[in-house]
């Protein structure tokens, strides 16, 4: 088993384009997962390690997260690796989720960009400790210093940089280490021997690296006194000072360290993997509570103690060559082939068969592992975002932040014997993205997908194409727009049908206004004008129509409705009345209420 405080989860986040994909290979290279730079990508510039679909590699970008395990040094890193694309958010928020740091990496030209806003709001949500690292330092307009800037200006982080490039733009050869002054240089037709070069150490390069030097320990001085009295006695700060307090600051949040270089050049991503290590937590750095469900879903502060009961995250499932994979994070405890862990949600019971160790497309059989660990279960049968325990306990990670569906469209297969094959392709797709909604349309009885943009419904409609040989119809995309009102209106709505038979008396009044929440129904009828018995039949009726939808047919949110008062008839009053009196009701008064159209922000 690893020795969690040798282990390092992490994420690499990123907007699309900045390099988070050859940093990755990189990576796999230095730490010996793949063995030559030409094994990193196929000739047509295509085939990435860690994208592991076909048609990631046709798009170019990374659409599932993989988690990779390597070696570096005496420590191990596990790579999640986080989609970068906003179609993709679930992905991400689900790696976080079982990330302990992560990478920021930003583009050394174009700096901050749109999907770094959205990474770094999801790295904040989940309290995910970071440091950024500069690439395409050798691109023409490349400025790390900028983009460290960019990162306190747009981010709002407390960043430094503890790097100084040497040479930027055509010029760029490696960096400073701001904290040593040792600077590295990368040699070597793949930039794999890493060589001091304490030469350059001088002129206006050193001054230059000194002003960043002095500005890091400022920022240190600013938030742990011991820097700070240095600082002020002008005394020397060796390494070994800071070391333990900007990893300290780091794991808080406090401080973004900021390192520099070039992933395309193989320049600095050695140094990068040192600072992961230095800088980024252990799992037993972090402290990840659950849900207990059998305390009304107390939290728990998980431990760190391996003779615990376990608790796992199921983060991601993946179709594999050997059948489904399951790829779990451990919270608590430790797992062994053989064990016996209960899925919380479905309450099944599952004696683990094989468990592995994944190194991007390779799978190492293990016999065990520990908490803060991250591996692969074979042959169970679950959803993405399950829970398992061992028996003792009945915890629940907390439930993540799904987000409603932004757009939707109509799909039917071209041929009807396919029906079969398409709902099988969406149900598991529902299993493994909970983005991905499916429903049927009550007047039309089409079959509606929705998630979070184009691009993922497009993928989904191609996995249906590819890996179900189910060619599809598809409708126009929709904007999953809502209805909503705008201002508190009175209604008073009689239902009445006397015309021979048996009769129709419903009667509801009372005031709408809008709220922030999607719906609440209060009952402040007295005096018995409207019967009790009535009283959820006329909660339905409103309930209904909202979803049926308003003005422009799109459902409706953001109404609270206030029945206060009615009638009823001894004979002619039923459920049925008084729910159509409350549809009807609802339609008049909101015709009346401003009401207007939201659109999905993201
Ligand atoms: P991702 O979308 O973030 O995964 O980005 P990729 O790793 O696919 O890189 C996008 C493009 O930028 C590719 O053409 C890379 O070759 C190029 N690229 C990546 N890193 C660097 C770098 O350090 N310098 C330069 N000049 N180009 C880079």
């Amino acid at each position: 088993m690893l020795d969690t405080k040798k282990l390092r989860n992490i994420g690499i986040s990123a907007h699309i384009d900045s390099g988070k994909t050859t940093l990755t290979e990189r990576i796999l290279f230095y730490t010996g997962k793949i063995h030559a730079m030409n094994e990193i990508r196929s000739k047509d510039g295509s085939a990435p390690k860690t994208d592991s679909m076909d048609q990631e590699k046709e798009r170019g970008i990374t659409i599932q997260s993989a988690a990779t395990y390597c070696d570096w040094g005496n420590n191990a890193i596990n790579i999640i690796d986080t989609p970068g694309h906003i179609d993709f958010t679930i992905e991400v928020e689900r790696a976080l989720r079982v990330l302990d740091g992560a990478i920021l990496v930003l583009c050394g030209v174009a700096g901050v960009q749109a999907q770094s806003i959205t990474v770094d709001r999801q790295m904040r949500r989940y309290n995910v400790p970071c440091i950024a690292f500069v690439n395409k330092c050798d691109r023409t307009g490349a400025d790390p210093l900028r983009v460290c800037e960019m990162l306190r200006d747009k981010l709002g982080h407390n960043s430094v940089m503890i790097q100084y490039p040497i040479g930027t733009e055509d010029k760029f050869q490696g960096i400073i280490d701001l904290i040593t002054m040792t600077p590295f240089l990368f040699k070597g037709p793949g930039g794999e021997e890493v060589v001091e070069a304490p030469d350059l150490l001088k002129g206006p390069l050193l001054q230059k690296a000194l002003i960043q030097r002095e500005k890091l320990i400022e920022a240190l001085a600013d938030l742990n006194d011991d820097i700070a009295e240095a600082f002020l006695e002008e005394r020397k700060i060796s390494p070994e000072e800071i070391y333990p307090i900007l990893r300290d600051l780091t794991i808080e949040r406090k401080i973004t360290p900021v390192c520099c270089g070039s992933a395309y050049k193989n320049k600095g991503v050695q140094p990068l993997l040192d600072n992961v290590v230095r800088y980024l937590p252990s799992p037993e750095d972090r402290d990840y509570t659950a849900l207990d469900q059998d305390n009304d879903e107390n939290e728990v502060k998980l431990s760190h103690n391996p003779d615990d009961d376990p608790v796992l995250l199921a983060f991601k499932l993946e179709e594999g060559k050997y059948g489904q994979l399951t790829y779990c994070r451990i919270y608590q405890g430790t797992i062994s082939k053989g064990n016996v862990i209960y899925n919380r949600r479905s309450s099944k019971k599952h004696k683990i068969g094989r468990l592995v160790r994944m190194h991007a497309d390779e799978m190492h059989e293990i016999d065990a592992a520990g908490a803060g660990d991250i591996i692969a279960l074979f042959g169970i049968d679950c959803a993405s975002g399950d829970t398992f325990t061992g028996e003792n306990i009945n915890y629940t990670m907390t439930s993540m932040h799904v987000p409603d569906a932004v757009i939707t469209l109509a799909i039917e297969p071209q041929k009807n014997e396919h029906l079969d094959k398409l709902s099988k392709a969406l149900n598991r797709f529902g299993k493994e993205d909970p983005t991905f909604r499916v429903s049927v349309d009550k007047d039309s009885g089409q079959t509606i997908i929705g998630g979070m943009g184009e691009l993922q419904l497009e993928v989904y409609i191609e996995r249906i194409r590819r890996e179900y040989k189910v060619d599809v119809h598809v409708g126009q995309p929709q904007v999953a727009y809502r209805e909503t009102i705008t201002k508190k209106i009175e209604f008073n709505h009689l239902h009445k049908q006397q015309t021979g038979g048996k009769g129709q008396w419903g009667h509801v009044a009372g005031y709408m206004e809008p709220i922030d929440e999607h719906y609440e129904f209060v009952d402040k009828v007295f005096g018995g004008s409207i019967p009790r018995e009535y009283i959820p039949a006329c909660n339905k009726g409103f309930k209904e129509v909202m979803n049926e939808g308003g003005i422009r047919g799109y459902p409706v949110t953001g109404i609270r409705v206030v029945l206060n008062d009615g009638s009823s008839h001894s004979v002619d009053s039923s459920d049925m009345a008084f729910k159509i009196a409350a549809n009807k009701a609802f339609r008049e008064a909101f015709s009346k209420a401003g009401p207007i159209v939201l659109e999905p922000v993201m």
